[in-house]
């Protein structure tokens, strides 16, 4: 049972549409979360590389996916902060367009990474996402981010609270989740291990 080695992650391109995203083969995990949930300081925090996520984020790139590359034919694509206010109308149907397609679609997605701010889970915004991800039926694995801001029981009532309301909304979603600090690297082993079995590495899929 070995997780996979994040350390070695490499950009391997950005996709504003699906026809330039690379080949639809291999094993690809897609992390989502809403606009400043922290989603590249765990990106960073996942591959030890403070840069990794700035890729993303380098201004005068509209791009809307980003892949990077692990081992073994295994592809991390970070696909944008949802919610982004000041992104224009037209672009956000382009992006809603998209997004929905390539959540629907993909054949090589194995699964999803869903990160929520451990303080103000489920906005209305995620639960739009998870409706795209329950009706793909992926397993999805949901980051509760932040919770350096909470103390350990409240941390926990949360992860209770967002466990229950997933289970009555979407009773056949296969989820999981766990509390995360990207701040304060906690939960980044566990994170390793839950990416590394969505991938099937630990069943010996790949
Ligand atoms: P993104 O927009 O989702 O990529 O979010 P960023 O990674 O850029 O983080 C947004 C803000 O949240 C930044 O100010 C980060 O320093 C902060 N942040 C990210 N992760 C954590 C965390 O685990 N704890 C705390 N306290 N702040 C965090």
């Amino acid at each position: 049972m070995q997780n996979l080695n994040f350390q070695i992650a490499e950009f391997l391109k950005s996709a504003n549409t699906l026809a330039q995203c690379p080949p639809d083969e291999g094993h690809e995990i897609a992390l989502l979360g809403r606009s400043n949930v922290g989603k590249s300081s765990l990106l960073n925090a996942l591959t030890q590389n403070k840069r990794m996520a700035k890729i993303s984020k380098t201004p005068g790139r509209t791009q809307l996916m980003n892949f990077f590359t692990l081992e073994q034919e295994c592809k991390l694509v970070d696909l944008p902060g949802y919610g982004f206010a000041k992104v224009p109308q037209r672009i956000r149907a382009h992006w809603n367009k998209t997004l929905s397609t390539f959540i629907a679609e993909r054949q090589c997605l194995r699964g999803f990474v869903l990160i929520m701010d451990i303080r103000h889970p489920l906005t209305e915004l995620d639960e739009q996402m998870l409706q795209w991800l329950a009706n793909r039926e992926l397993d999805t694995y949901i980051v509760l981010n932040k919770s350096d801001k909470l103390s350990k029981q409240k941390a926990l009532l949360a992860e209770k609270q967002v466990r229950e309301s997933i289970s009555a909304m979407w009773p056949h979603l296969p989820f999981n989740l766990q509390s995360f600090s990207s701040t304060k690297k906690q939960g980044v082993d566990l994170l390793k291990a839950e990416i590394s079995r969505l991938f099937g590495v630990n069943n010996q899929q790949v």
